[in-house]
């Protein structure tokens, strides 16, 4: 489902006198319907490896392979249109303040050009699969975190994507909350068979809900399996 072969990323140091390396040479391979985790410190490259599954980061080298295509070889409006398989999550959300629920969902749809009925019978569905339906009309201030967030998985779900990219989508909430909305991940991969990669530094997140996991620390992978033995009591 998702390859990533030999990725390297140089950014330039703080003083703009040297480079240094926020991935190198790392290899990853998610396979359809895995919840796939990404753990390490701060710091240690995992946002700038899973932006690159979408090329909002074009990683110095190395080769990007969604789906059998090469995304590294691809145009910019040929990525436009990859992109839209591929939802994002955020730790902080990223909601429109001036648009109601919604509005925030329905908004990658209006930017596709979608007509108003047609948005609608997507809209109101995932809505629903999200448990937000009775505060549809609700700006985000007058929701909770955990109730953000689930606005931001519908929305991100609004394009039909086959992959979900999570960047710590629970680090700002919290415990019960994170517990809700790991659940509503299990059941989105389950019954929209979707395959997600989630960042995230916790070890219990990945732990409960991941399948495979990579541990990454100073742009290397330094450990890569099955969660189970990634993770075994010594
Ligand atoms: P993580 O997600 O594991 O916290 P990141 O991928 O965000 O790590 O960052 C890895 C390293 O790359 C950090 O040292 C960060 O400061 C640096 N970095 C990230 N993005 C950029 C950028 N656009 N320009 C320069 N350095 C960056
Ligand atoms: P705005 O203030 O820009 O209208 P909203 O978030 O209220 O932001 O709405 C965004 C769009 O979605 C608008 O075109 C609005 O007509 C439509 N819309 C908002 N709520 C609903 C709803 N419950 N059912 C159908 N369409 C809605």
């Amino acid at each position: 489902m998702i390859e990533l072969k030999h990725i390297t990323q140089e950014y330039d140091t703080a003083d703009g006198k040297g480079k240094f390396f926020a991935c190198k040479d790392v290899n990853v391979h998610v396979k359809p319907g895995d919840i796939f985790g990404i753990i390490g410190r701060s710091g240690a490259g995992k946002s700038t490896l899973v932006r690159c599954i979408n090329l909002l980061n074009r990683p110095t080298s190395g080769s990007v392979i969604v789906d059998g295509k090469d995304l590294t070889k691809m145009s910019e409006s040929e990525l436009r249109e990859e992109r839209r398989s591929i939802g994002m999550i955020f730790q902080h959300f990223n909601l429109l303040s001036s648009r109601t629920v919604y509005g925030n969902v329905a908004l990658p749809l209006e930017l596709a050009g979608m007509p108003k009925d047609k948005i609608r019978e997507k809209v109101m569905p995932l809505i629903e699969l999200v448990g937000l339906s009775e505060h549809v009309n609700k700006y985000p201030s007058q929701l909770s975190g955990g109730q953000k967030q689930r606005v931001g998985i519908a929305r991100a779900l609004s394009s039909d994507p086959k992959i979900l990219l999570s960047d710590e989508a629970t680090s700002a909430l919290d415990p019960e909350t994170t517990q809700a909305t790991l659940q509503l991940l299990k059941k989105i991969n389950k019954e929209l068979g979707l395959t997600i990669v989630m960042i995230t530094h916790e070890m219990d997140v990945v732990k409960q809900i991941c399948n495979r996991v990579v541990v990454m620390n100073k742009g290397v992978v330094v450990e890569e399996g099955a969660v189970l033995e990634v993770f075994r009591d010594p």
